[in-house]
């Protein structure tokens, strides 16, 4: 059985859709939506959303609503209501208390600049933690995060879309942080604890979190949480294999008149995707088009390697119905 074959087994499924309202709703989150709307509803599963709006200093004023606009534009339909994680501290803070009462967690006081500097990470590489402060702060240190300690052992799963996945914590990152001492929790410490209180049983989002999956895993075995079964989706990137800039990704309503285009990013993201929308749905209304995307959904066709969004031609765009 290919790994894609595998979520039938999984039933009902819950899965969901976790932007951070950093920015507009992008052509890469855009396809995250697609990919796991469809992965969720096509087996008749729920979809949540969930604003990772944590960072604060990073998150834009109004963005979170703009987003929601450009969803429900786009035709997505969520259960239940939207989940902010800034509204979740309380439980984040009772998950990071269960990992200092077990041991698992400690207080460390190295700047990043004194972390580069004994790490040999190579250019650009996240730095791994050499675990200065794992048997207590040194004196005259003073406590700039919490760090959960990790074990010499390999991470493993198997990824819905890209095969199995595996790395060991210990060579990758080392201890790694789960709060900052200026207050925020780490992403990963939050997502596992919604995911988990969420019931979420399958995530599907964009390749780029696929090297961040094995910290999560480990935190919800900490954590004795359930695992979700994961699938990561191709990245968009230009045509020349580039990251996309801000300007390049943005969808949003502000920018684009989504009644008149919504159509051509839904046949975009649909194609990416692997999926062939037929051309009689050429300026279909939006909903229309997601339905066909949720009922016709075959994963097995999604592509395992980065690629630009295939965005309509001319052609495409005749007949249109409007
Ligand atoms: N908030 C993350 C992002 O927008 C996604 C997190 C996730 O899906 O786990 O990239």
């Amino acid at each position: 059985m290919s790994p894609a074959t595998d979520i039938t087994e999984v039933v009902p499924v819950v899965g969901r859709f976790a932007p951070s309202p950093t920015g507009p709703l992008h052509l890469g989150s855009l396809v995250a939506a697609v990919g796991s709307y469809a992965m969720a509803r096509r087996v008749g599963g729920k979809w949540l959303l969930r604003m990772e709006d944590l960072d604060t200093p990073r998150v834009v004023p109004g963005i979170a609503d703009d987003m929601l606009r450009t969803l429900e534009a786009l035709g997505f339909r969520w259960d239940g209501e939207v989940v902010y994680q800034s509204r979740r501290t309380e439980a984040y803070r009772s998950a990071m208390e269960r990992l200092l009462k077990a041991g698992l967690a400690y207080s460390c006081g190295c700047t990043r600049s004194e972390i580069a500097r004994i790490s040999s990470a190579p250019h650009g590489a996240e730095p791994v933690y050499p675990g200065i402060c794992r048997e207590g702060l040194p004196e005259g240190k003073t406590e700039r995060a919490w760090r959960v300690k990790v074990y010499d052992e390999l991470i493993a799963f198997d990824d819905l879309f890209m095969g199995r996945f595996s790395q060991s914590l210990a060579s990758s990152c080392g201890d790694f942080v789960i709060q900052r001492a200026d207050g925020p929790f780490a992403y990963h410490l939050a997502v596992v604890v919604d995911d988990a209180e969420s019931g979420i049983n399958q995530v599907v989002r964009g390749a780029d979190l696929l090297s961040s999956t094995p910290r999560q895993i480990y935190l919800q075995k900490l954590l004795g949480f359930p695992k979700p079964v994961y699938g990561h989706l191709p990245l968009v990137v230009n045509p020349d294999g580039t990251k996309l800039s801000k300007r390049e990704n943005a969808v949003s309503l502000t920018d684009r008149d989504l009644a008149r285009e919504g159509w051509t990013l839904l046949f975009a993201a649909l194609r990416f995707l692997g999926q062939s929308p037929p051309p009689d749905l050429n300026g279909a209304p939006c909903p229309e088009i997601l339905a066909w995307g949720v009922d016709s959904f075959d994963p097995a066709r999604i592509p395992p390697t980065p690629a630009p969004l295939p965005l309509p031609t001319r052609a495409d765009k005749l007949p249109s119905r409007r």
